[in-house]
């Protein structure tokens, strides 16, 4: 396959009329500046592709569903919880697989070409394993394929209720109850990771509330699965960070520190509650963030800090969470606005950098979000790396602009309208990929509530 695009972005900067050949696999072969030899003539521009790094993919099935209440009545995560749990014991195989279908085509059409698969919902819906205990796993897995994205699927270790508290009945479907269940679990799940070239395994706890703690230090720093990413609810509310003070005498993030040996293979998904010392402590460990803005609005979680995280040289990716938002444009201006409205400053992103506010936020949420997937990669495009690409109509504001404003234009302006189309491993999805698909996931959403 060869496409050759009007423009693209690199890290160094941008290019023109580029053509990039690829093999059968999406492996990039050849990259040519100027060239005259064609190819496919993809009219636009061309970013890397976006990394979505934390997905619960049955949660789209519930957008929306959550905001209607009965007058005078208070709601807050809690139990906007109560519906998410609701919609998790009523999913059969089938439901969820339909539903992460469509969601993957969407984010497709919304130029993410990988996902991390924050998978916790394992058993049936009395509480039992399946005769594959990797069942739902291999349904995610088969939602990726059937879309073409890449998924890194995190089975998750839910083990409590709460710290110091046996699971609920509601949370029935995502119980590990020991360790060997869970390495059961999460090796099934590894295995069948093997059966699509597109997916890859990491390592999960649902929170510090949800597993005995050694066992958290154990899994964190002591399992054989020592090379592959590692991922954690962490500090996402108030309730959360004096539930673990209670218990432990520390707050989530300060416990962390103080019992793991944090490193860059760990992503502290939200992470919105710290201290100073939290802060300092989570960039100087090398540990990423992912940031999950429209969720953390929706659910009215908080700000994250992020003007001191990035002081401190700390490293942030996105994710859309309960998928109440697709639009990784709109995640990250969302992401800025908070800090503007609260700092009343601009300029948060890359004030101590290079002062482009569009590519720096673009750059990190790219190779900060390739980590959570286990790509260390830092190059945008490289020969030996795989083509994945969201591509922009040149057209309307885009196509006025100098190539120093194209991003930011982009990051706050731009919408689904402008793409032209995301090329995941070498193959080019147009944004009606996965029409087809919509009837059956309204029939599921229909059915189930
Ligand atoms: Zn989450």
């Amino acid at each position: 396959m060869r496409y050759t695009f009007k423009k693209l972005l690199q890290k160094e900067g941008w290019k023109e009329n580029i053509t990039i050949s690829c093999d059968e696999d999406g492996v990039i072969t050849e990259i040519v500046e100027n060239s005259n030899d064609k190819g496919q003539q993809i009219d636009g521009i061309a970013f890397p592709g976006f990394q979505n790094a934390h997905s619960h993919s049955f949660q789209y099935a519930m957008c929306g569903l959550a905001e209607v209440h009965p007058v005078h009545t208070q709601d807050d995560f809690w139990s906007w919880r109560e519906n998410m749990y609701h919609l998790a014991l009523r999913l059969s195989p089938d439901d969820f697989e339909t539903i992460a279908t469509q969601l993957y085509y969407e984010m497709i059409r919304h130029g993410y070409t990988h996902v991390a698969e924050f998978h916790y919902l394992h058993h049936d819906i009395s509480g039992n394993k399946y005769n594959n205990i990797a069942e739902m796993g291999e349904r995610l897995i088969s939602a990726a394929q059937k879309t073409g994205i890449n998924i890194t699927l995190i089975p998750i270790f839910y083990q409590k209720g709460g710290f110091g508290m046996p699971p609920t009945e509601k949370q029935k479907r995502f119980i590990s109850f020991s360790e060997e269940d869970y390495l059961e679990l999460f090796e099934k799940t590894a295995k069948a990771t093997k059966k699509y070239k597109g997916a890859n395994i990491a390592l999960g706890i649902h929170s510090l509330r949800a597993v005995e703690l050694p066992l958290v230090q154990l899994m964190a720093n002591h399992w054989d699965y020592q090379n592959i990413p590692f991922h954690i609810h962490i500090s996402e509310q108030l309730k959360e960070v004096n539930d673990c003070i209670d218990y432990t005498g520390k707050r989530p993030v300060e416990w962390m520190l103080d019992h793991v040996e944090m490193s860059q293979r760990f992503h502290l998904v939200h992470a919105t509650h710290l201290t100073e010392s939290e802060v300092k402590g989570i960039a100087q460990s090398g540990a990423h963030v992912v940031l999950c803005p429209s969720t953390e609005g929706n659910l009215g979680d908080g700000i994250f800090p992020l003007i001191d995280f990035q002081k401190s040289g700390g490293k942030w990716s996105i994710g859309t969470d309960s998928h109440i938002g697709l639009n990784p444009l709109e995640e990250l201006r969302t992401l800025d606005y908070g800090q503007r409205l609260t700092s009343h400053k601009r300029n948060i992103f890359a004030s101590d950098t290079t002062g482009n506010t569009g590519e720096f936020a673009i750059q990190m949420a790219t190779l900060s979000g390739r980590k959570a997937m286990n790509d260390d990669s830092e190059e945008y495009f490289s020969v030996g790396s795989k083509l994945n690409a969201v591509v922009y109509y040149e057209k309307e504001k885009l196509a006025a602009r100098k190539d120093e404003f194209i991003a930011s234009t982009l990051v706050y302006s731009g919408d689904i309208r402008w793409n032209a189309g995301t090329i995941v491993n070498g193959r080019f999805y147009n944004p009606s990929h996965g029409e087809e698909h919509e009837e059956k996931f309204i029939k599921v959403l229909k059915k189930i509530m």
